[in-house]
């Protein structure tokens, strides 16, 4: 395929269609839920001992655009013991993994597994509308294939974690602020305001605020402190008006402990007390919370217990967000788990170890037979 498959018009649909069929013929229950439209989940079912714990495990379908690879992106290939292609690593390879699983345990005449809720969720890579529908469904009166299962004990949200369970991650937080000026010729600028002066202001003591929040806000343990950037700025339109208008976008990386939107809030208050000059925080793009370390510490020794003898795993923090601190939300532990290195997720020549599937599947294959 290639750069044809570019662009918003594309997303998950093969994929999802693929893995409906795939859970119709080993014959294990699926529903594809519709996010919206073209793009949806797909969430199946493997009843199991009723004794044992009820897991969720979620992969995401969907990865991040193709441009610039060095690689062909959708036509896999293994070299050195290395699976090269987009989404190899991130996180294709997990969900790999997630479809051994479910066959090898449902032709296990033992059992011994509880029942698993196999999550395959869309648009993971921007905003996170796939994991929400799933949540939504779980939270609510319970419909279809979601009614025939019980309380879940506990989730495993799959990316490429190097097989460390992982249980805490930031989250972000990131919105726009603007200043609004007057437009007038800039022959004579004295008439107008100018909006990007007022920006100016806003953004160096904004700088001075991402300075603070090293002593502001305590480090995590795991997964180091809390940090703001200003990424964007855009205004004016013509080197001879002088700009009505100027806007800045931040990015805020939130540490566990902390509360996104109460992040925002506590810049704009401080912001409010240091900057004169006039200006307007526009509601948050982005809020995603941060996977706090607090009830996971069991569910991340259960893995660890399972890895033994196969690889040596410690619980671990990280710096980039998942689904987790979402399906944490619904207050089940929660961990981040996976085949593959973070390092080679969203590269040029992207690629995940091959032994690392296989001893994915070995210590889930424990873990879920264990806990
Ligand atoms: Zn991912």
């Amino acid at each position: 395929m290639g750069a044809a498959v570019e662009g918003d018009g594309w997303f998950e649909a093969g994929m999802t269609d693929w893995l409906g069929r795939f859970f119709h013929e080993i014959n294990v229950p699926c529903e594809y839920h519709e996010v919206e439209p073209g793009r949806g989940n797909v969430v199946a079912v493997l009843p199991g001992n009723a004794d044992r714990p009820c897991t969720l495990l979620d992969a995401h379908t969907d990865t991040v655009p193709v441009a610039g690879m060095t690689i062909a992106p959708f036509t896999p290939f293994e070299q050195e013991g290395r699976l090269f292609g987009r989404g190899s690593c991130d996180v294709k390879g997990s969900l790999a993994v997630m479809l051994e699983l479910v066959q090898r345990l449902k032709a296990d005449p033992a059992q011994m597994h509880g029942t698993i809720i196999f999550s395959c969720t869309c648009d993971e890579e921007r905003t996170q509308k796939g994991a929400a529908d799933l949540i939504r469904r779980l939270e609510s009166q319970r419909h279809g294939l979601l009614a025939t299962v019980g309380e879940i004990d506990q989730t495993v949200v799959f990316e490429p974690t190097g097989l460390n369970p992982v249980v805490a991650h930031k989250g972000a937080a990131r919105w726009k602020v603007q200043t609004d000026g007057e437009a007038v010729h800039s022959s004579d600028p004295s008439r107008g305001i100018n909006a990007i002066y007022r920006m100016a202001e806003v953004v160096r003591a904004l700088e001075q605020y991402s300075h603070l929040l090293k002593t502001e806000v305590p480090a995590h343990h795991l997964c180091g402190g809390a940090t703001m950037s200003v990424g964007r700025i855009a205004g004016g339109s013509s080197v001879n008006i002088v700009p009505d208008c100027c806007r800045i976008e931040i990015d805020r990386r939130v540490v566990p402990g902390e509360e996104a939107a109460a992040a925002i809030a506590a810049a704009e208050t401080w912001l409010r007390a240091n900057c004169e000059t006039e200006f307007e925080f526009l509601p948050p793009d982005t809020i995603s919370q941060p996977l706090n370390d607090t009830g996971n510490a069991e569910l991340a020794e259960k893995l660890i217990a399972a890895a033994s003898g196969i690889v040596e795993a410690e619980a671990i923090g990280v710096p980039y967000g998942t689904h987790a601190s979402r399906f944490a939300l619904l207050g089940m532990p929660t961990v981040v788990f996976g085949p593959g290195d973070i390092a080679q997720a969203h590269t040029k020549d992207e690629w995940i170890e091959v032994k690392q599937l296989e001893q994915a599947v070995e210590i889930l294959l424990k873990f879920l037979s264990l806990s």
